[in-house]
């Protein structure tokens, strides 16, 4: 048996379906950042670089000598949890991917498996799930999916439930042949998008994407904020009307790594510090370092002024006198909408 092979035969004992493809940089890829970045598509147009596109892009800047990099997934769909909201005490919305951290426990196996590697073949290896290099084209390339027109990867099993990670290695593997799938004719992400952030096919303007905005600090304007709902972390609505997602059966969860669920207290977050914000949701993604809390804040603020318990009235208001100029405009917004 080849060493691709029985590589793919220990990931599946991990409870992992791997694909492989090689290290070669995503050329393409680069070019539509940078594209994008022209067009002033980030949050944060300073954000990038030149040079940060080209490593993000190169899997050697990750590690010297790379040939091959494992494209591995995991698959999070649960099933759907009651929303716990009584009166004076509303919840908010988790995305599905955020629930739990399938990244930590996606990671943790690729880590397992990397540790096989690096014993069987002294290979080189660097193991990551979420970033710092290009995900998607990497499960694009190997076949662990293709992108959708919400700019997502879709995998024909579990559709687009899927969180990404890949060990580099400088092993040379036997690459797999990416899928030749596409959306057709659909464009239901588009035109269900709330904030219309889907401005073309594959291309998302992330200061209207609510996904993006949700963990940046910033004010949200009112005709985004009208439409946010009850949201407190992330926005899923065009995975959820994807036809390609439509039969896929939720699973019990994978993991119990950072669980959060599906719903959070939202007076409870707007009366916490930060510290104990974090500690309490320590390994979610929610506390991660690259979320503001003020932008948390934000989002509870939002939720309560769509939801329009007026027994929140009075936690509103405390937020007028804020020293956090964006906290205080949200409340505002928040109280307009009584
Ligand atoms: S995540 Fe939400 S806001 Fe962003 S593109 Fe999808 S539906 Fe639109
Ligand atoms: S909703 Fe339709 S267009 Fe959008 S990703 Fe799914 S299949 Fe593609």
């Amino acid at each position: 048996m080849n060493i691709t092979q029985r590589i793919k035969d220990f990931a599946k004992s991990l409870g992992l379906e791997i694909r492989v493809t090689s290290a070669e940089p995503f050329i393409k890829e680069a070019e539509k950042i940078k594209k994008q970045r022209e067009r002033g598509l980030f949050l944060d147009n300073n954000h990038w670089q030149d040079r940060d596109i080209e490593n993000f892009c190169n899997p050697a800047s990750v590690l010297n000598g790379a040939k091959s990099i494992i494209s591995a997934f995991l698959f999070y769909l649960t099933p759907d949890e009651p929303n716990l909201s009584i009166p004076g005490r509303p919840y908010g919305l988790v995305a599905r991917y955020t629930r739990r951290n399938y990244y930590k426990e996606l990671k943790k196996r690729l880590k397992k498996l990397a540790e096989r590697l690096k014993k069987e073949y002294r290979a080189n290896m660097a193991v990551h799930a979420c970033g710092p290099i290009a995900e998607k084209p990497i499960a694009q390339r190997s076949g662990i999916g293709y992108y959708g027109k919400h700019s997502i990867i879709i995998n024909p099993e579990f559709g687009s439930w899927i969180v990404l990670g890949e060990i580099i290695t400088d092993l040379e593997l036997e690459p797999d042949t990416s899928l030749n799938l596409n959306c057709g004719d659909c464009r239901r992400c588009i035109d269900v998008c709330p904030t219309g952030a889907i401005i073309e096919p594959y291309v998302i303007d992330r200061k209207k994407c609510i996904q993006n905005l949700t963990h940046h600090p910033c004010i949200i304007p009112d005709d985004i904020a009208r439409v946010w709902a009850d949201r407190i972390y992330g926005c899923t609505t065009c995975q959820d009307v994807c036809p390609m997602n439509e039969k896929i059966k939720p699973e019990e969860p994978k993991t119990e790594i950072g669980t959060v669920g599906a719903y959070l207290p939202l007076v409870e977050i707007l009366t916490m510090d930060e510290k104990t914000y974090r500690s309490r949701y320590a390994n979610n993604q929610i506390s991660a370092r690259w979320v503001s809390f003020d932008a948390i804040k934000r989002n509870a603020l939002i939720a309560l002024g769509n939801i329009k318990d007026k027994k929140t009235i009075p936690i509103i208001k405390k937020f007028l006198n804020n020293s956090n100029y964006i906290l205080q405009e949200t409340a505002r917004w928040a109280l307009s909408q009584f």
